[in-house]
């Protein structure tokens, strides 16, 4: 699968699963003799804002990499699905998002690193309509490589794809992982 590269000169990108609208549009149905009218529902991959932010390296990072304790400054052995919450607020809705991402983030390193073997398909479902999932994956791929020694490969497009090529700091994930 290749994939156009991301707008990184955006602020924000349209959600590619509802493009923008921020609304899932279900058709009228009728089930056990009652008519149900459609409907529009906020889409649930984009949380009905229509749009994504560009990932933040250090939230998803704080939260897949211990912070205390003897495992400190490794990648979480495990880590828990954010979980759906019922009317959520403007600041939960961001939170899924993110949750979402730091666990697509955590399951695709550990995948990537060996660590599980199983296709990490709830964490694909999770990260559906986001416009920066490449740079997700590379932010995988570069945790994969540090915390597990291995990855699939494209090491490279870690520092082209999150950092640009003018970056002349210290790489991310060197400051989080020992
Ligand atoms: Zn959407």
């Amino acid at each position: 699968m290749t994939a156009s590269p991301v707008d990184l000169t955006a602020d924000r990108l349209a959600c590619k699963v509802c493009k923008g609208s921020g609304l899932s549009h279900h058709e009228a149905f009728s089930f056990e003799g009652k008519n149900y009218p459609a409907r529009d529902y906020p889409c649930n991959a984009c949380q009905g804002f229509g749009w994504f932010t560009p990932p933040s390296f250090d939230d998803i990072l704080k939260r897949i990499v211990a912070t205390k304790g003897k495992n400190k400054g490794t990648v979480r052995a495990s880590f828990t699905s954010p979980t759906i919450v019922r009317d959520p607020s403007e600041e939960q809705r961001r939170e899924q998002i993110n949750a979402k991402r730091a666990y697509y983030v955590w399951r695709l390193a550990r995948f990537h690193g060996g660590k599980d073997t199983t296709m990490p398909s709830v964490a694909m479902l999770f990260s559906r309509g986001d416009p920066y999932i490449q740079l997700l994956d590379a932010l995988a791929d570069g945790v994969a490589r540090k915390a597990f020694g291995t990855s699939m490969g494209a090491a490279a497009m870690w520092g082209k794809a999150l950092l640009g090529s003018n970056y002349t700091g210290p790489d991310p994930i060197d400051l989080m992982l020992r």
